[in-house]
């Protein structure tokens, strides 16, 4: 606990955002365990595309 008290969600954001990630290194998207490695932004954005065409019924069998 730091004791700091946030007032806004855009101040707490602001806060995490401006702070040093837990490794030290002053700017988190540097630090190179806290950046999503390219698997892992492959493997989401396969989530997210799975989880898009689930909501639409497939397009291929409707044009079929
Ligand atoms: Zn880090």
């Amino acid at each position: 606990m730091s004791g700091r008290i946030c007032l806004t969600t855009d101040q707490a954001f602001a806060a995490g955002f401006d702070e040093p990630c837990e490794h030290q290194v002053p700017n988190p998207a540097e630090c190179p365990k806290c950046r999503l490695t390219e698997a892992e932004i492959l493997r989401l954005a396969v989530l997210v595309r799975g989880a898009t065409s689930a909501t639409s019924p497939a397009p291929r069998a409707a044009a079929a």
